[in-house]
């Protein structure tokens, strides 16, 4: 049987809704990414760590809406604070106070001092862009091939390139993202691999007084989970000062999921700006942008206008705070780190009794197998990895109950913090079932 006619089969009603959505969303879903492998899953409703497709099944979420359901659904906490502000009103585009509450948690957990609020993670990492550019008057900006930062211009570029388009290691090429993209733009983006200081040194020396700043994710988290080498991420930061251009770390997946503030916080290095979206809402949508005072100076006195009608709205700010006090506050990371290990240890049993070469990585509440036993520093070393096993899994944990996000080898699982050891264990034991395939 191919994977569709299993889909067909288990999701009938998904595959109804699909064809009818055809005639008036494009596509037949909200977002090409919800056409993904094998096709879009319609859903009911979530509780708790699970979710219940439109045709009844029910499945452990650990898609997690790409990330961002880290609270679960249904959370007590982020019922109660949404319907208080639904019942009050959602929206004046003016501030309510809840916004400072928030601002001045996440200035205690980045270490950066101001902030503003904007919708979604593409409005972040543009206003990121701007701001680098803004305050240097330069054009250039520093992109590592493979990173993922949302859908403007400026970041489409080199984020999941095929193999053959990508160039020298060393000197990759700028690959459009998406159709759309002016060369013009493309032109403005310098692309390096991730965990290369003299790639980034060659590049601000090649093009001195030219480059505005860079965006990276400080975990990659478009290409399985490739951490950080030992000094990279506080080596960007003395070389990009060193020529008068800033550090943003797109924080918009690992900000909330890897630890209280994130790879930020995590490996002890606060750039200039900090991007952040995903998590924070508490599964409303929602975006931050942290800086420095230096930076943020610029939206404060309106060389900057950081604008936007939805811009601290009320309903995500309420949600933003409740999840930031009642969900990811100190226990709930301890229950997300016993749950991570336990996730971990389970995988790992699994890939030493078959034998294979395969790893665990795991980050806080994100993990993911690396299908392969050679060493993943970067974008290239990821392109290595067969996709087959990636796509399997996705497969045999959809049809053993559990969701995760599409492309295998790309996207991570989420664990929240409602989710329990049985939750785990269930993942665990689909995959058991790939490991015996593998090892046959
Ligand atoms: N940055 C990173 C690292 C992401 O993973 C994403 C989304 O997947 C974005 C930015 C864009 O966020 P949004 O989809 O909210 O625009």
């Amino acid at each position: 049987e191919s994977e569709s006619d299993i889909f067909v089969k288990r999701q009938p009603r998904s595959t109804q809704l699909i064809a009818d959505a055809r005639s008036v969303l494009a596509g037949g879903a909200t977002s090409n990414w919800q056409i993904a492998l094998p096709q879009a899953v319609w859903m009911s409703h979530g509780d708790g760590s699970h979710v219940w497709d439109v045709d009844g099944n029910e499945y452990v979420d650990m898609h997690g809406g790409y990330g961002a359901a880290i609270a679960g659904h249904n959370h007590p906490a982020i019922v109660e604070a949404v319907s208080d502000r639904v019942r009050r009103g959602t929206h004046f585009a003016q501030p309510t106070e809840d916004a400072i509450w928030v601002a001045q948690e996440l200035a205690r957990r980045f270490g950066l001092p101001q902030w503003r609020f904007a919708n979604s993670g593409t409005e972040a990492t543009m206003d990121a862009i701007h701001l680098m550019r803004s305050i240097t008057g330069r054009d250039l900006v520093l992109k590592v091939e493979g990173c993922y930062h949302g859908h403007h211009d400026s970041v489409q570029v080199s984020v999941l390139p095929e193999e053959d388009e990508v160039g020298p290691a060393d000197a990759p090429n700028n690959v459009p993202g998406n159709s759309g993209i002016p060369q013009a733009i493309m032109d403005l983006v310098v692309v390096v691999p991730f965990n290369d200081l003299g790639a980034v040194e060659r590049a601000l020396v090649s093009h001195e007084g030219r480059i505005a700043g860079m965006i990276l994710e400080p975990i990659m988290m478009n290409a399985g989970i490739i951490p950080p080498d030992e000094g990279y991420l506080a080596g960007l930061k003395e070389l990009l000062h060193a020529h008068d251009a800033y550090l943003t770390f797109d924080e918009v997946k690992t900000g909330f999921t890897t630890g209280p503030a994130g790879a930020t916080g995590r490996y002890g290095v606060t750039p200039d700006l900090v991007c952040l979206a995903k998590a924070l809402g508490g599964g409303i949508p929602v975006a931050a942008i942290g800086g420095t005072e230096e930076l943020m100076s610029l939206i404060a006195d309106g060389r900057y206008e950081q604008v936007g009608t939805f811009n601290g709205n009320p309903l995500a700010m309420a949600a933003a705070r409740a999840n930031l006090t009642s969900v990811l506050d100190e226990a709930g990371y301890a229950h997300l780190d016993a749950l991570a290990a336990r996730a971990k240890a389970g995988f790992e049993q699994h890939i030493t009794a078959q034998g294979l070469p395969w790893r665990v990585v795991s980050v806080g509440a994100k993990g993911c197998v690396c299908f392969t036993g050679a060493p993943v520093r970067n974008f290239r070393d990821f392109l290595t990895i067969d996709d087959q096993w990636g796509q399997l899994h996705w497969l045999l944990q959809h049809n053993g109950g559990v969701f995760l996000p599409p492309w295998g080898k790309v996207e991570q699982w989420l664990l929240s913090v409602q989710h329990t050891e049985a939750d785990v264990d269930r993942l665990i034991a689909n995959f058991g079932k790939l490991a015996a395939v593998a090892a046959a």
